[in-house]
């Protein structure tokens, strides 16, 4: 048996390192930059430590194009590096010094101030150059240095010419990066990674960023107007916020940000990457989609913690431990937001439920611990526009509905214009009717359905409102046709019903009701959704199941005799019905109309 070490080479890791380090080139100027911080914060901090005790003078970072020599440079005024820190740390790929100052520090420095951490992200410098020299001096009383490498594994060193203690990153760049000798180019790379970094960055003539952003501030020190500031520089041409929350952790995990309530419209789009997620104030992504609960995307504002992993697959994200545990870390202060609004001030929240009802209800069906905490602040509106939490609207529903104690009904619309006469059928009757008409209502009726029970929900056209919700009533006031009388009425209209799937029912309603009335029972109209919404089509090839219910206490049906002829009356009565629910067209409409003529003249 042998046994050995497979030995790498290291050639062979510079190409690995250019073409899939990163995935996106322009991340080089990020790595640096960031660097370039490090480097001035841990000078910074060994000057407060009293380890440094020279001039700390402008710190300020810049980034400077020199079109003529295809030159990038990012100049910083931090640390610097000896010649010894320079073969340690630029030589050894993967040897974080960064990490080394992190551990020997451990005690003191805040590990979010620090931003390297992976010890390859100088090399992303590849990427675009072919030649990178490094000018350093240390804080160090040391001569400066002057490292070149030309991206293979040899690199040169020598004593250089360097007054002002500091780095020089000079990126000899690339024939096919030349893109990067463009200011424009160059500036919305700065404005898109470094707009919050903490140390100042002058570009050309101006900084570029805004070192001290309100969500590492203490939010007793800020106003509502900070807070507007923040957002109108992160989404300039979106409408102000409804209320904004500010994160605030420092265990068991560190994170900062400010997430606001946007408007939401009813047609939401939640693809729309409009949290930022930042990492020590460098911009990491947009694209938040495995760090926060699918439903908090609807939400707009900054999310910066030094613990979310970055630069690794996105599916090992959901699986992170401490992932998992800031998403439900803010999960909780939204819940929590929400309630305190409610509870404070119910009115104010009443007016803003349009707004965010889209995402609690979202919120509710996709995330269990969020629904949990949803019920104390969630409302439910009648048609009137009557606001209930689900408690209360329980409450009320089981007082109306004295006769059943078993199970009581919701009743709701999802179109109150179509179902007009529906929902003033009920109301007459003393029911309440919920208006559930937003995109989510359908999943939202299905889960509360799963999370109440004994609540049965019905929309007010499934069926005759005495089927769904029977009343002790007086029989002996309502007449009763004979069967005989009910053999015949059926006849008559299974003859004039315009299809084959529509069912005829007899039904002793009040004479204040319609004759002829259409429902559709909620089952099989669910049924029919869900195959729609399954996609295929297939639902579209499902008959509505319709039923066409006559009502045996209206005069008019009363008339009918086992002998005479009402087929004229009683098709009219159908279409009647039909076409207050626009569900009379074509051929049969014109039909309707001339057969109404002819019975005006
Ligand atoms: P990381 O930043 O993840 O530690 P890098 O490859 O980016 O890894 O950098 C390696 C090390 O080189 C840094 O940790 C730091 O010690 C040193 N370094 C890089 N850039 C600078 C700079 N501008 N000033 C001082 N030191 C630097």
């Amino acid at each position: 048996m042998q046994r050995g070490n497979i030995s790498v080479s290291t050639e062979n890791i510079f190409p690995i390192i250019k073409q899939s380090l990163y995935s996106e080139q322009e991340i080089f100027l990020r790595e640096l930059v960031s660097n370039a911080v490090d480097a001035t914060q841990k000078l910074k901090f060994l000057s407060t430590r009293g380890e440094f005790e020279g001039e700390l003078g402008d710190l300020t970072i810049e980034v400077k194009i020199d079109k003529d020599a295809k030159t990038l440079t990012i100049s910083d005024h931090g640390i610097g590096m000896t010649e010894e820190e320079v073969m340690k740390y630029l030589n050894q790929v993967a040897f974080s010094g960064a990490e080394e100052f992190l551990k020997k520090y451990q005690d003191s420095v805040k590990g979010d101030e620090i931003i390297g951490k992976f010890g390859l992200g100088f090399y992303s410098a590849f990427m675009v150059a072919d030649t990178v020299e490094v000018v350093s001096k240390s804080y160090q009383d040391a001569p400066a240095v002057r490292w070149t490498c030309e991206g293979s594994t040899a690199y040169e060193l020598s004593e250089a010419e360097k007054a002002d203690r500091g780095t020089d990153i000079i990126l000899h760049l690339s024939d096919d990066a030349l893109e990067y000798l463009e200011e424009a180019r160059i500036s919305t790379m700065l404005e898109k990674y470094g707009k919050f970094l903490p140390i100042e960055i002058r570009f050309g003539e101006e900084i570029i960023n805004n070192p001290n952003p309100i969500w590492k501030q203490s939010p007793t020190d800020l106003t509502d107007e900070n807070y507007l500031e923040l957002f109108r520089e992160l989404y300039p041409y979106e409408p102000e916020p409804l209320f904004w929350i500010h994160l605030n952790v420092d265990y068991p995990f560190t994170l900062n940000g400010v997430l606001y309530f946007p408007k939401i419209r009813p047609d939401l789009d939640p693809k729309r990457n409009k949290i930022q997620l930042y990492s020590r104030q460098v911009f990491i992504t947009d694209e938040v989609s495995n760090i926060v609960p699918e439903y908090l995307m609807l939400l707009q504002g900054v999310i910066d913690s030094p613990d979310i992993p970055l630069n690794v697959s996105r599916s090992y994200l959901q699986g992170d431990p401490n992932v998992r545990k800031i998403s439900s870390y803010i999960t909780r202060k939204v819940a929590d937001k929400l309630n305190e609004i409610f509870r404070e001030d119910r009115g104010a929240f009443e007016q803003k439920w349009n707004d965010i009802s889209t995402f609690v209800k979202y919120g509710m069906i996709t995330d269990e611990k969020f629904d949990e905490k949803a019920r104390d602040f969630a409302l439910l509106t009648n048609v009137d526009g009557n606001f209930f939490t689900t408690e209360e609207y329980q409450e009320k529903i089981a007082a109306t509905q004295t006769d059943l104690n078993e199970t009581v009904v919701y009743l709701y619309a999802n179109h109150p214009k179509a179902q007009d006469m529906y929902i003033h059928a009920a109301q007459e009757r003393g029911y309440d009717v919920l208006l559930l008409d937003g995109v989510l209502d359908n999943h939202l009726i299905q889960h509360l359905e799963r999370k109440q029970d004994k609540t049965r929900w019905v929309r007010v056209d499934s069926d005759t409102l005495d089927k769904l919700i029977p009343q002790k009533k007086d029989d002996a006031e309502a007449e009763k046709l004979n069967e005989e009388q009910e053999t015949a009425l059926k006849a008559l209209f299974d003859k004039v019903k315009p299809g084959p799937e529509m069912t005829v029912q007899l039904d002793r309603l009040s004479d204040k009701d319609l004759p002829v009335i259409i429902t559709r029972p909620e089952f099989m109209r669910r049924m029919k959704e869900m195959a729609a919404m399954s996609g295929g089509g297939f639902g579209m090839d499902m008959p509505d199941s319709v039923n066409l219910v006559i009502n045996t206490q209206h005069p008019l049906v009363q008339s009918f005799t086992a002998e005479g002829d009402h087929e004229a009356l009683a098709r009219q009565l159908v279409d009647l019905a039909l076409l207050s629910q626009h569900m009379l067209e074509g051929k049969a409409l014109t039909e309707f109309v001339k057969r109404s003529v002819n019975m005006l003249s």
